[in-house]
This record gives C-alpha cells, structure tokens and sequence, in this order.
C-alpha cells in the first residue's frame, strides 16, 4: 500500500542516528521515528514556525515511481559561467544546458515512495527559465527582487556541487555512515536541513552533533534559534548560554563571523529574558570556564571572563560587541583593532556586571538577521 507523507525522511539519517540496520528501519519512516529530544516538537510547531525557504512549488516527477507531484524548490541558484559554457556554439534556449547550471535549497522527497530523484517536466523548466530571465532583467533595471534566485553555485565544504539537496544529504550521510562521531559533519548536515526548510531534520542532525562534540558552538547556535522559533525557550536558552561558553574554544569561524554569532545569541537571550539585567546576570562568569565546572567543555587551564566597565546598547546589533568580544578568547585578538570594541586597557577584572553601562534610546532596535 502506498502511504503518502508530505514531508518525507530519509531512513539512512534515522539508521546512523539509531545505530539501528537500515533493514530494521521502514523505507518511508513516519515522524515518530525520528529520534533525538527536539524533533518531535519542532514537528509540532512546523506549521507555525517562520519559513526558512521562499516559496517555489513546481511540478516534479519522481524518477523511482514516475508520479508528479507538488513541490517547494526553494532558492534557485543560477550558475551563468556554466550555462554560457554549456550552451557555447549550441542554441541558447536548449534547455539540457540550462537545466544543468541551476541548483535548489529545497529539501523533499516524493511523497509517494519517499524516493529523492527528480525528473524536471518540460512545463517546470520553461516556467524556471521564465523565473530566471525576469530576475536578471531585474538585476538590470537595478529593480530589488524577492531574494529567490541566486547567481552562482552552491557548493558543500568539500568543494561537491550537487544538483539536489537530496543528493548533497546523502552525500554527507555517505560521511557519516563512515565516521558517525565527526560533528562537523553532523553540523553542516544541519545547515542543508535549514536551507532546506526542513528544520526537524536539522535538529535531529544538530543534536547529534553536539552528542558527539558537546563543544559544537554553531550546532548550540543553531538548536537555541530553532527551539526560540519551536517556542521552546527553556531548551533555547540551554544552547544559547553554550554557545558562549564554547564560542573560546571553536576554531571554525573567523573572529567577524564568531562575533556575529555571540552577539546574535546574546540578543536572542535578551528577547527570552526581557530584561539586560537578567541577562547580564545569566550569562556565564569566570568560575564557569574551570576544569571542574561540568558546564565546561575542553580540559584546558581555567579561564575567567571579566566583567569590565564596558558600553553595551540593546538599540543596535554592534551595541552588543562588546559583551560578545568578552567571550572570543583568543579570537577576540583576531579582530583588526579598527573593528575591535573592547579594548585591554579597559580591563578591571574586579569590577562587578552591575558596572556595565547601559545606554537607553527609544530608537528602534535594528538587528542584523
Ligand atoms: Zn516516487
């Protein structure tokens, strides 16, 4: 009997998560399979929770069973320099070379057999060719656009480019079924998953990643906001508060990019908190970073973070550099010093968080996404 499910799951994710055969796991396992403490509840509020991808619904046809259905491409990436090499010499509106230079973020599987291969119809290439050429008229007459397509390419950190997220998940589930302890790999999985609009995979993927490294401070990153959105804040403020007690120890950001994320999960515990106060008082302090606090991750020497007379403003996104530069760690170094907001000669390592000086505005918060 065919069992339709909108959002399908590929068995092999549940299997390596599981440790279970795949034979043991069934070929369209249904949501309740998916294992981890987050999945269901993000299941739960799926509906409600703010889209991680534009909508893009065209018609596909599986390759396995050869029924057409419905589906949410997602962002389209349009690689130009492959389709004017492709189309070099031939006619230009051939459709083989310009379906081979365009890419999706959307993940899904077909409803029916929960295969992940796609046949693109005559009908939904037209359409996209359509969708591409009003998006570079667009770009031309400098008129802003829904940010649905992309010129470029998508590629995975090994430096693959697929057609597919399907196929960019194997991939990495093909890696993980060989090392299923390398979070990086686990996290980056994650990150497919949310592009994909699929953020009840991604937390599955996430948080086997931090089951593997409890130190995997984007996977923290990434688990505090989904779960925020989820409604599940209690959970979301336990990864968020991680995040900066790993962010020391993470060597796979660079200093901009590690500050970003500090300031983006100390403003999403803000939101949760309501109050700089409390949030001053939340955050994690010196004695948190010792060898014998369980909250620590790595067995290196104790570090203290120092609560110093800083400026810090909730008004603005770099309002908040400054707390987030406490802490960088040695990454906070990294920072060109036109770009650094917290500087040595500050330090006072005595002074208590009641002396970090808020400054009031009634202007409105901007915020980086
Ligand atoms: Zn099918």
């Amino acid at each position: 009997m065919v069992v339709y499910r909108k959002n399908g799951i590929n068995p092999l994710l549940i299997s390596i998560v599981t440790n279970k055969d795949l034979s043991e796991i069934p070929p369209s396992p249904p949501e309740s399979m998916l294992p981890g403490v987050y999945a269901k509840q993000v299941c739960k509020n799926l509906g409600s929770m703010r889209k991680a991808l534009p909508e893009r619904k065209h018609k596909l046809t599986c390759v396995a069973c050869g029924r057409n259905g419905q589906y949410n491409l997602g962002l389209m990436a349009f690689d130009l320099a492959k389709y004017l090499s492709f189309s070099k010499g031939n006619d230009k509106s051939d459709q083989s070379a310009w379906a081979s230079s365009i890419q999706f973020s959307g993940y899904f599987r077909c409803h029916y057999c929960n295969s992940g291969c796609w046949q693109l119809p005559n009908q939904t290439k037209t359409m996209l060719q359509i969708a591409v050429m009003g998006h570079a008229l667009a770009l031309k007459a400098k008129i802003k656009k829904e940010e649905e397509i992309v010129v470029g390419r998508f590629t995975t950190f090994d430096g693959e480019s697929f057609f597919w997220a399907t196929e960019v998940e194997e991939h990495f589930l093909h890696k993980l079924s060989k090392e299923p302890d390398n979070a990086w790999i686990w996290d980056r999985l994650g990150n497919i998953y949310i592009k994909g609009g699929r953020l009840d995979l991604a937390v599955v993927a996430f948080e086997e990643s931090i089951k593997q490294d409890p130190c995997q401070m984007e996977s923290h990153y990434s688990l505090g906001k989904i779960l925020l959105e989820a409604g599940a804040k209690d959970a979301a403020t336990l990864h968020l508060r991680r995040v900066l007690l790993t962010a020391r120890d993470y060597d796979h950001l660079t200093p901009l990019a590690m500050r970003d994320l500090l300031t983006d999960a100390l403003f999403m515990l803000f939101d949760i908190l309501s109050d700089l106060n409390k949030l001053v008082e939340f955050i994690p302090k010196g004695n948190e970073f010792s060898n014998e606090s369980p909250e620590s991750c790595h067995d290196q020497k104790p570090v203290t973070v120092h609560f110093m007379d800083i400026d810090i403003s909730v008004d603005e996104f770099e309002g908040m550099y400054p707390l987030a530069e406490l802490y960088m760690g040695k990454h906070q170094k990294k920072l060109a010093p036109d770009v650094q907001t917290l500087y040595p000669t500050q330090s006072n390592t005595n002074k208590l968080m009641k002396e970090i000086k808020k400054k009031s505005s009634k202007k409105k918060r901007k915020r980086k996404k």
